[in-house]
């Protein structure tokens, strides 16, 4: 193996510290002197080393958390806000970097200047708007009000698909709301978050405020939630380990969200405007690979155009360029063997259940694909509500079309799986668009757009076994405080 050359640029501009965690303000090893290699997907090379850790090593960012806590909590809000602008403006100004970053661990081409910055602004102007209420009270000589305040020492879990942003959003509103973290990215991409995590040194946010533990799941993720002295938790990830998370909260009562996965309906009425509709719908479901939560995967079409719309889909789909991240492709590989297996083994399932494969279905072939994780954009027709394909979730770029006859079956099958994350209605009809966006059982809802893009400050959450708590808006920012009450009167004077 050897560490691409990419990757020795970023690591000379000083974005991430080889072999190292941020601990205290300090990058350190491990205490089990164990590092996990981060490959990057498309062609296996190394791009560098993160420590192997372990519940230990959470404890030590637990403690530096702890001492960090009480100077972070009496910063006055405008100031605590004013520290995590500047991280923003760091992130702006390192965003190419940034950007190349994430791509070699994700494996994903450049997405230009990354969303971070922005979301980051929007939690920072967060910081001294939270605020409480003054109560009415039952005699004129007492004040009653509510304080929000924050939980003291929190702990978060991430994945590998979009480590920037979500590192951004959830550290962001923790600390936005007083409280200090301490974080596990997730181990396939750490690096992401290690540099976002430096940038929020560099601004001034000071050590201990923020914490990066890296390491497997097992050891270094299970241990946050199951840490007695860390008193929230949030969780982004699959339902399989939401469950683990939230079982492990139980058992210290331990507040937590959870932001999981979807199988997220893309709603096509005969009167949707396909030349918007179906450009989008392909890139949504094509873009990262298909590894995004929100991904639209199941396309559920009024059957008066269902022939029509598969055409497009279909032809859209075979114009997505596959390939390694760094050559100006729109699709990358999957992020490693596990998932490619996971996509690989879903397109074999959608077959033998019957569906028809319209295009893709393989693994591109060629000296550029030999060695990276690789799979065709794939449109399925022919589905049915029941079908494997239609119900679980792929977190690949695999997209099954189920024809409908009307208004009413179209909700029941978009409603008709466990998750409830985002789902898209395309519709020129107000009324229609009114009607859906009541009846869908999703955290978001898009008219005439495919990922909710284009809204500032959006909650972020899922309905159902998608999860709860909401992050990115205003919301996330108050689900990391706890509200205490006062009562308060003078005392009565003593009687002589
Ligand atoms: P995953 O659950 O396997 O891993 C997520 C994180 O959890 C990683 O950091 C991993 O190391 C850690 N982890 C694994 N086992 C753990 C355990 N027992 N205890 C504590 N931590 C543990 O998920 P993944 O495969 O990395 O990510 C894909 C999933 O994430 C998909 O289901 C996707 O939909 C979901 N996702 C959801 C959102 C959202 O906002 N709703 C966003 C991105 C991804």
């Amino acid at each position: 193996m050897t560490i691409t050359t990419e990757l020795q640029d970023v690591v000379a501009e000083s974005l991430v510290v080889d072999g190292a965690q941020l601990i205290d303000g300090e990058w350190v090893p491990s205490h089990t002197g164990r590092t996990i290699d981060v490959i990057n997907p498309a062609n296996r090379a190394l791009i560098a080393r993160v420590p192997e850790s372990d519940a230990e090593d959470v404890e030590h960012a637990v403690q530096a958390a702890e001492r960090a806590f009480p100077a972070w909590r009496d910063l006055n809000a405008t100031a605590r806000g004013a520290l995590i602008f500047r991280w923003a403006d760091l992130i702006e100004q390192n965003g190419a970097a940034i950007d190349s970053l994430e791509s070699q661990e994700v494996g994903r081409p450049s997405w230009g200047p990354p969303p971070m910055a922005a979301q980051l602004r929007f939690i920072a102007g967060q910081a001294d708007k939270v605020q409480g209420v003054s109560l009415p009270t039952y005699s004129p000589d007492t004040v009653g009000y509510t304080l929000r305040e924050p939980y003291g020492v929190v702990g978060a879990v991430i994945p590998w698909n979009a480590p920037g942003p979500m590192f951004a959003t959830e550290v962001g509103s923790a600390i936005a709301a007083g409280n200090t973290i301490v974080l596990k990215p997730a181990e396939d991409a750490p690096l992401t978050p290690l540099a976002l995590a430096k940038l929020a040194l560099d601004a001034g946010i000071p050590a201990g405020v923020v914490n990066v533990v890296t390491g497997y799941g097992a050891e270094a993720g299970a241990a946050i939630p199951a840490h007695p002295r860390i008193r929230r938790v949030g969780f982004t990830g699959s339902p399989q380990t939401g469950r683990s998370i939230m079982e492990a909260c139980a058992k210290n009562l331990t507040p937590l969200h959870l932001e999981l996965g979807g199988k997220s309906p893309q709603v096509i009425f005969d009167d949707a405007d396909l030349d918007t509709a179906i450009p989008a719908i392909a890139a949504g479901i094509t873009l990262n690979t298909g590894q995004i939560c929100a991904a639209g995967s199941r396309v559920v079409v009024d059957r008066r155009v269902h022939a029509e719309v598969v055409d497009r889909l279909a032809a859209a789909m075979q114009k997505v360029t596959v390939g390694p991240w760094h050559q100006q492709v729109n699709m990358g590989p999957l992020i490693n063997a596990r998932q490619h297996e996971r996509v690989c083994g879903y397109i074999d399932i959608g077959r033998e259940q019957g569906a028809t494969i319209v295009t893709g279905g393989g693994r591109p072939a060629g000296a550029d694909f030999a060695d990276g994780w690789f799979v065709e954009p794939t449109l399925f027709d022919g589905v049915t509500p029941d079908m494997r394909i239609a119900q679980e979730e792929i977190f690949g770029p695999v997209l099954s079309v189920i024809p409908v006859d009307d208004e009413a079956q179209a909700i029941e099958v978009a409603n008709g799986v466990d998750y409830g994350l985002v789902a898209s209605v395309w519709t020129q009809s107000v009324g229609r668009a009114v009607r859906m966006t009541r009846a869908l059982q999703a955290g978001q809802v898009g008219v005439n757009n495919a990922l909710g893009a284009g809204v500032i400050g959006a909650p972020f959450g899922g309905y159902k076994n998608s999860g709860f708590g909401r992050t990115m808006g205003a919301d996330s920012v108050l689900d990391w405080t706890q509200v205490k009450t006062v009562s308060m009167r003078e005392a009565p004077l003593p009687r002589f």
